[in-house]
């Protein structure tokens, strides 16, 4: 089998799904939900350097890593890509990601913009996802509510909403999350119009197709 046949199923009928959001959005709860419908999606486990909150466990949430080891995986090139959000660094391991496409699988990140805008370079076919508070009174209310950062942190997030939300219009789908479940549903709407999109279905039915005789 050549180099290039064994990357086929890769770009053939796994998805890159990418969601970003300001802090407060309710991302991680619609990733989770979505995941518990949905588990044959893989969620990618980013490094950082930012302290675990409470109930967070290495390895689950973040790989927590030190600022010198992430600096020196950086170096190595060992991420696919990586941020600085709010003064701590964020990336995403490579290999795992490449290993993953490679298999076939479908993939989310939960990155900011910038991690985004990186990976759109690798994978211009990675479908983005913003998810929108239905507004800044709603982002602080969440944040408080959350209780899991300090003041400080919060008025840290707020600001940096702002910026993330300036960068919405970079990607393929917007969800306003008013209420959780029309937000999930929405969620669930776009992930699966995206595996049914004719190439990916093609690709993963593919004796379907052969059998009959769909050209593609
Ligand atoms: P938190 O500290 O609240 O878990 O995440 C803060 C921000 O970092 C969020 O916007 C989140 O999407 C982003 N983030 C988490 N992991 C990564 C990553 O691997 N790369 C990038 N670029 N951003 C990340």
């Amino acid at each position: 089998m050549t180099e290039q046949s064994r990357k086929e199923p890769a770009s053939g009928y796994g998805s890159l799904f990418l969601v970003s959001a300001p802090s407060g959005a309710g991302k991680s709860s619609l990733v989770n939900a979505l995941l518990a419908q949905m588990p044959d999606i893989a969620l990618s486990i980013s490094t950082t350097t930012r302290a675990p909150r409470p109930g967070e466990v290495n390895g689950r949430e973040y790989h927590f890593s030190t600022v010198e080891d992430f600096l020196a995986a950086r170096d190595r090139n060992e991420f696919l890509e990586w941020a600085e959000v709010h003064g701590n660094y964020y990336g995403t391991s490579r290999k795992w990601i490449e290993d993953r496409m490679l298999a076939g699988g479908d993939v989310l990140l939960e990155i900011d913009w910038q991690g985004a805008r990186q990976v759109r370079k690798h994978f211009p076919e990675a479908v983005s996802i913003f998810i929108l508070p239905p507004s800044i009174q709603a982002l602080e209310d969440r944040l408080h509510k959350r209780g899991q950062d300090s003041e400080t942190t919060i008025t840290k997030r707020l600001l940096g909403a702002g910026a993330e939300m300036a960068h919405a219009s970079e990607f393929n789908y917007v969800i306003i999350n008013r209420v959780f479940e029309d937000a999930l549903k929405e969620f669930s709407a776009i992930v699966t119009a995206s595996r049914l999109r004719f190439d990916k279905q093609a690709a993963r039915c593919r004796d379907v197709f052969i059998q009959l005789g769909i050209p593609g």
